[in-house]
């Protein structure tokens, strides 16, 4: 099994704000990326790839992501600053992908709210509950869309926290193409 922490570094490189979706079975990854890329390009989620991994916004971007804001600043099209949609991975093993806004996590048994852990949290990590004395991995945590675990990740870059969701069209058209459910999060990069 390949490194956590180097992978992590491969997987969180630029600093930001991002709206991150994620397969909600951590174990799993597709065979390859293509037929995930092809779906999220059929249905105008993707544009034109600017660097390896890297996709401008496409057409129907903003049909697909839902703004909450009464008027969001959304920076579409080449240009530097942007927003961006990166396709990271398939990695090896499941990373716990987290960042500046994370939320002390819920017990899946009991569902109470307990510390936010000391060091950051390494998917292969365990937690144990306070209240109820439930132990488990950290990935079975409910981190409150503050991270995630996968070994595939889709980072839309220039998302505040909650400051947009996935439109049901991505939401179904993630899980037609992967066989798969899916959830999100805001991981903010510093
Ligand atoms: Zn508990």
């Amino acid at each position: 099994m390949s490194d956590p922490p180097v992978l992590l570094v491969k997987a969180i490189k630029v600093a930001g704000h991002f709206l991150v979706f994620y397969p909600k079975n951590p174990a799993w990854a597709p065979e390859n990326l293509a037929p995930l890329i092809d779906a999220c390009k059929a249905i105008g989620l993707l544009g034109t790839e600017r660097s390896p991994g890297i996709y401008a916004t496409g057409p129907e971007y903003l049909g697909l992501i839902t703004y909450l804001g009464c008027s969001p600043q959304v920076a579409l099209g080449e240009n530097e600053a942007a927003t961006t949609i990166r396709i990271a991975g398939i990695f090896d093993a499941p990373l716990f992908v987290q960042g500046g806004n994370l939320k002390p996590p819920r017990c899946p048994q009991c569902r109470k709210p307990m510390g936010k852990p000391v060091a950051p949290a390494r998917a292969d990590g365990k937690l144990k509950c306070g209240q109820c004395g439930y132990s488990g991995s950290v990935c079975e945590f409910d981190w409150r869309r503050s991270a995630a675990c996968a070994r595939l990740f889709i980072e839309v870059s220039n998302v505040f926290e909650s400051e947009a969701v996935p439109g049901e069209a991505l939401a179904a058209c993630l899980e037609q193409a992967s066989g798969e459910a899916w959830d999100y999060c805001y991981v903010r990069k510093d």
